[in-house]
């Protein structure tokens, strides 16, 4: 594998430096102080200037073709992107669950009309998308969801609850998924379904996380009607009754490629050997370099990922065992930080807000006990029991 960049590449990530070490000061000036947490009310609205910015520098979606909003750029520049992104310190994306979990199934599974009426929307961040798959008895075992989509003339009757909607209180819609067939069980009779969160008969209830912000949401159908033409190119992503497929490409982005590149854990991963270097502690020195290795890793065997996307192959399941390296990759590297900085830690703010959000990704986009199961099952195929 050739594992230099050519110059076009070369150009491309000095156009992105260029840009965003510009931009990222003008939005941090014009905020007057330390941008808020995106995922309280006043910093998400921070964090929109922010993202509508990207989209006008042709930055927000940068693999996407240019007639949806993208930049047209080839995946190996989006891993640059990203790169220089986290280097620079830009913030986290606020539109994330829309362009990097919603946005690959809407090109894999989307008609025409929807691709061109979701997918320039999102990019501009006029349309903002959150995930309603959860439920109080449906997390791990998300085929027992029960809330339902009942078929009526021109259109679908909802009915049920969501939880844990990352931003859902700050979003303009939902991407969910509902049982549509009476009577099925499981995997089976399942829709995935594209909501507006303005539909009457939804209502959107905003909680706090224990870090204090308020990033999470209950969701409440109660008998609202969704019109079929409520979307251009309909409500429904991909067949009806097939959601649970269309689910799991999904999932595929959300614990492999797209949600959570290496740039992030590269980034932090310079951060925390440049701590190191201002005070170096001996005892610690084996664990920063394990881990600086580890997200090295995770970049070359993006690498390698990429190089397969881009023949054609899919991520499938070994996403999972991606998943699980990233999120305890990213525990690691807080906790060493921590360690590092001892009661100093309280006083530099983002490393210890870091390691509280750090301590999520073994649970969100399916635990990490899951993960382990569907490798063991299904990469190395081992028995159930
Ligand atoms: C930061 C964050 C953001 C999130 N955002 C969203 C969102 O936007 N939209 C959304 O729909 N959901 C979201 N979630 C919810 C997330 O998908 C669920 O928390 C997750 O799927 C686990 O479900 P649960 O919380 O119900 O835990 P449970 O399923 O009740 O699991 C509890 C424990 O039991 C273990 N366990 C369960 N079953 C098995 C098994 N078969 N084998 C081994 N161990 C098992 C689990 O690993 C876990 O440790 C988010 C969660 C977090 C933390």
């Amino acid at each position: 594998m050739d594992l230099t960049w050519s110059d076009a590449e070369e150009a491309f990530r000095a156009e992105a430096r260029g840009w965003l070490t510009e931009h990222l000061a003008a939005w941090r000036d014009g905020l007057g102080g330390e941008p808020l947490s995106g995922d309280t009310r006043e910093g998400f609205g921070q964090h929109l200037v922010w993202e509508r910015d990207l989209h006008t520098g042709g930055w927000a979606a940068v693999s996407w073709p240019t007639e949806v909003g993208g930049r047209g750029a080839s995946l190996w520049e989006w891993l640059i992107f990203e790169e220089e992104y986290y280097r620079a310190g830009c913030p986290p994306r606020v539109t994330q669950n829309g362009i990097f979990l919603l946005a690959p199934t809407v090109f894999e599974f989307g008609t025409p009309e929807q691709q061109s009426h979701v997918l320039p929307r999102m990019a501009a961040a006029d349309d903002l998308w959150c995930q309603g798959w959860s439920e109080p008895n449906a997390g791990s075992d998300l085929a027992s969801l029960a809330a339902r989509a009942e078929r009526t003339d021109g259109g679908w009757r909802l009915t049920g609850q969501k939880t844990w909607t990352t931003r859902g209180a700050f979003c303009t819609h939902l991407f969910g998924l509902f049982r549509t067939e009476p009577g099925s069980e499981r995997h089976r009779g399942l829709s995935y379904l594209l909501v507006p969160l303005d539909t009457p008969g939804v209502t959107v209830r905003g909680f706090g996380r224990l870090d204090g912000d308020e990033g999470f949401a209950e969701v409440f159908f109660e008998d609202a009607f969704l019109a079929d033409d409520a979307l251009p190119g309909g409500v429904v992503l991909g067949e009806v009754g097939q959601g649970w497929s269309v689910a799991m490409a999904t999932t595929g982005s959300e614990r492999g490629l797209t949600l959570r590149s290496p740039g992030r854990f590269l980034a932090t991963a310079g951060r925390l050997i440049e701590r190191y270097a201002q005070d170096p502690q001996p005892r610690l020195r084996e664990r920063v370099i394990d881990a600086w290795m580890r997200a090295e890793a995770y970049g070359l065997f993006t690498l390698d990922s990429v190089t397969r996307l881009s023949g054609g192959a899919a991520m499938g399941a070994e996403s999972s065992i991606n998943k699980v390296w990233w999120s305890e990759l990213d525990c690691d590297l807080h906790e060493i930080a921590l360690e590092l900085l001892g009661a100093d830690a309280e006083v530099e703010g983002p490393w210890s807000k870091g390691w509280q959000f750090s301590l999520s990704g073994p649970i969100y986009a399916g635990t990490n006990e899951i993960q382990r199961n569907i490798a063991a099952e299904r990469v190395l195929g081992l028995p159930r029991k």
